[in-house]
């Protein structure tokens, strides 16, 4: 069993495998290690990864990618309508304002929701991974940008599912990153030691990410993060577009804007550009032929010209620099390392920002692109039995606060902050509540996210009764942000309070599992300030002590049902979704064994008739008069290929080799037959 690690990019995605030998990141069908966040149709099949980015100019409304940013989010998010207007496929409104990616697959339209297509993109690195690993791959561990929110990271659950995964985390991309760094550094500080303090930046396609984390022997522990989701390579990309088509405008006298392909092919230069002025200060020239109306274009730039134009960005790249060093509270000098990961820390400016604000050269101690990938699969390996690896302790936070909200029986208060910001995670918390009926908590984030809702769920409790004697009846539960950051109630108990005769504890009395209560019965108002707020470390679960002093008081708990609604799909909707996918993943199969049969005809083709001519080696072995006839055939093969053959099922193309093999294979074979009998000889005469 191998267990692996994704680092799910808004550009592009690793996997990371974790074996006795180490970590490795795997490489995919075309040996490249990065696989495009990319995923195509066709009338045939689709086209994952590579081979889908491979055919964007060509298929532009077809190809889906930059669908990191719409999962979990709706069609009314100010968010997703900036998004879709520079996306070049469609979009449309499903029920309940969920987003629908319209396609043409197989000749028809065809609508799959973010959430479908990332479980494509998930297809295809579970099968690199089962490719290179030669053996099933279930559990996972993938990374999310911290700033995620609970309606995004259920999305990725789910698109998870839908694709067949086992998540057993969902991991903070910088978290991953910075277990990545923990694991292999032998010199870190003893566990009671003063620890060092790492400083990690990530600035990738569309966002940038910086956090604070102290380092011991063995643990590591976020300090603070801090993030602008909106700043990442792209925007640079789309300035230095902006620029030229207002340059090729007054020059050219034409408009990319209008043309979508030309738009994607300048986006693509541009970029090359922009990787070039990294390494590069002097001016740089960028050509592109036949852009538009038959004309070539030209075009240069010099690295300060980006730094000027782009200005502004570079800014907002300074004040969450500067954000994450005041939340660390640390000094410049109490800062061991900044290191940095991600394709777009590779820009100077950004560089030079860096030592502008923490003092420190950027380090490159990490191999910049796959250090998220390597994390995941580093926890991976540590959550699964099935991998042995040494044990590192990782302490993440809570990005945002959360709080309850209640309707107040009366004297509470209504609401409560149960996980301030910066919390840490995964955290459980016990709440007592006084109730004579159902009622419901709803959770939500108590600051600005970057999400047009701040609710997170509602939970209601049910099966609450008044206690015998018609008074509000002890309620208890439990609130809990998980190992993937996502917040739930994920229990709810009544607590029954009887006075018991005996001064033994009986042996029906609550085992620690149901949990005691101390407190004497009726000792709490009944308008008590909810919550009796109990915090619950991970590892004890939250389960009160027996008080043996008090034998007297018998607890008994029972469960109550809850009733969740919360962002993401219901189980039958993921069914659905999953069965629809094994569908499309048979039908890719069969496409993929169709187009290898087809392949393997032509192949004979070309080499048989090859081989045939008077100087090569098969032309020796058949009759000049057959010779003609077969040469033929495989004339007309040919032909058929490129006609009526071109779109035939898998069996027809197997048959049609039979056929030629039929006639081409006894050749071979004469070839061979005479090829042993002269060496037979050879070797006779050599003995005589
Ligand atoms: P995200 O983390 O935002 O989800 P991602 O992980 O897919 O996206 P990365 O692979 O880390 O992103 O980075 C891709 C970005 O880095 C692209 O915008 C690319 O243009 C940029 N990039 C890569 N190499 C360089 C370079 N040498 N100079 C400038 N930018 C670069
Ligand atoms: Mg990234």
């Amino acid at each position: 069993m191998s267990v692996i690690g994704i680092d799910f990019g808004n550009e592009s995605c690793y996997v990371a495998v974790a074996r006795a030998g180490g970590i490795e990141t795997i490489a995919n069908d075309y040996s490249l290690r990065a696989t495009p966040s990319c995923v195509a149709f066709s009338g045939q099949n689709r086209l994952l990864g590579v081979a889908a980015s491979n055919q964007m100019v060509t298929n532009m409304k077809n190809t889906i990618h930059g669908f990191k940013r719409l999962l979990g989010r709706t069609t009314n998010d100010p968010h997703v309508i900036n998004e879709i207007k520079h996306l070049p496929y469609q979009t449309q409104s499903l029920p309940n304002n969920q987003i629908g990616i319209k396609v043409n697959y197989m000749n028809e339209d065809h609508v799959f929701t973010p959430e479908q297509i990332t479980a494509m993109l998930f297809t295809k690195l579970k099968d690199t991974s089962e490719q290179a690993l030669k053996t099933k791959v279930n559990d996972c561990v993938i990374s999310v940008p911290f700033y995620f929110t609970d309606s995004e990271r259920r999305a990725l659950l789910d698109a998870a599912q839908i694709a067949g995964l086992n998540v057993l985390r969902l991991m903070n991309e910088t978290t991953a990153t910075a277990l990545t760094y923990g694991i292999y550094k032998q010199d870190l500080p003893e566990p009671d030691d003063k620890p060092r303090n790492v400083i990690f930046v990530d600035c990738g396609h569309s966002a940038l990410q910086v956090s604070a984390v102290a380092f011991n022997k063995g643990k590591l522990k976020m300090l603070a993060t801090a993030s602008d989701p909106n700043f990442g390579g792209r925007d640079i990309d789309a300035i230095l577009v902006e620029h030229f088509c207002k340059d090729f405008e007054t020059r050219y006298k034409i408009n990319p804007r209008t043309n979508p392909r030309a738009l994607l092919r300048l986006r693509t230069e541009a970029e090359k550009l922009k990787k070039q002025m990294s390494a590069n200060s002097t001016k740089l020239p960028m050509n592109i032929e036949c852009f538009m109306d038959d004309k070539d274009v030209h075009g240069d730039m010099k690295r300060v010209d980006m730094e000027g134009l782009c200005a502004h960005l570079f800014h907002r790249v300074e004040i969450t620099l500067r954000k994450c060093l005041e939340d660390s509270k640390l000094r410049p000098d109490e800062i061991h390392s900044v290191e940095i990961v991600g394709g777009s820390t590779r820009i100077p400016s950004i560089k030079q920002l860096i030592e502008q604000v923490f003092g420190k050269t950027a380090s490159t101690t990490l191999n910049q692109d796959e250090a998220v990938a390597r994390g995941c699969a580093l926890q991976c390996a540590i959550l699964s039995p099935a991998v042995r690896v040494r044990d590192f302790s990782v302490t993440d936070l809570q990005n945002y606060p959360i709080k309850l909200v209640w309707d107040p029986s009366l004297k509470e208060d209504g609401e409560l902050e149960v996980f301030p910001q910066n919390h840490q995670v995964p955290f459980s918390k016990m709440l007592t509540f006084y109730r004579r009926e159902n009622f419901a908590i709803k959770a939500f984030y108590n600051c600005d996210v970057p999400f047009p809702n701040k609710e997170i769920g509602q939970f209601v409790i049910k099966e609450v009764k008044p206690t015998p004697d018609g008074e509000s009846s002890k309620i208890k539960i439990k609130a809990r942000v998980n190992l993937h950051g996502i917040f739930a109630i994920t229990s709810a108990s009544l607590v029954e309070k009887k006075e018991s005769a005996e001064e033994e504890t009986p042996m029906d009395v609550a085992s620690p599992e149901n949990g005691t209560a101390p407190q004497s019965a009726g000792a709490e108002p009944m308008d008590q300030q909810a919550p009796e707020n109990g915090e619950v470390p991970e590892g004890d679960d939250g389960k009160e002590k027996k008080d043996s002093k008090k034998k007297k008081q018998v607890t008994k708990t029972l469960d109550l049902p809850i009733e969740a609604y919360t962002h993401g799909y219901s189980q039958k909707v993921l069914n659905d979704y999953h069965e629809q996918e094994c569908k499309m993943v048979a039908n890719d199969k069969q496409e993929k064994e169709r187009a290898d049969a087809r392949n393997a005809l032509e192949e004979y083709v070309y080499d048989v008739r090859g081989r045939l001519g008077e100087e090569e080696d098969l032309g020796a072995f058949i009759v000049a008069a057959d010779k003609e006839k077969f040469v033929k055939v495989l004339d007309d093969m040919e032909n058929w290929l490129y006609e009526e053959g071109e779109d035939c099922s898998r069996h027809v193309y197997v048959e049609k080799l039979n056929e030629l093999k039929a006639v081409g294979e006894p050749i071979k074979a004469r070839k061979m037959e005479c090829e042993c009998r002269n060496a037979a000889l050879e070797e006779l005469a050599h003995r005589i």
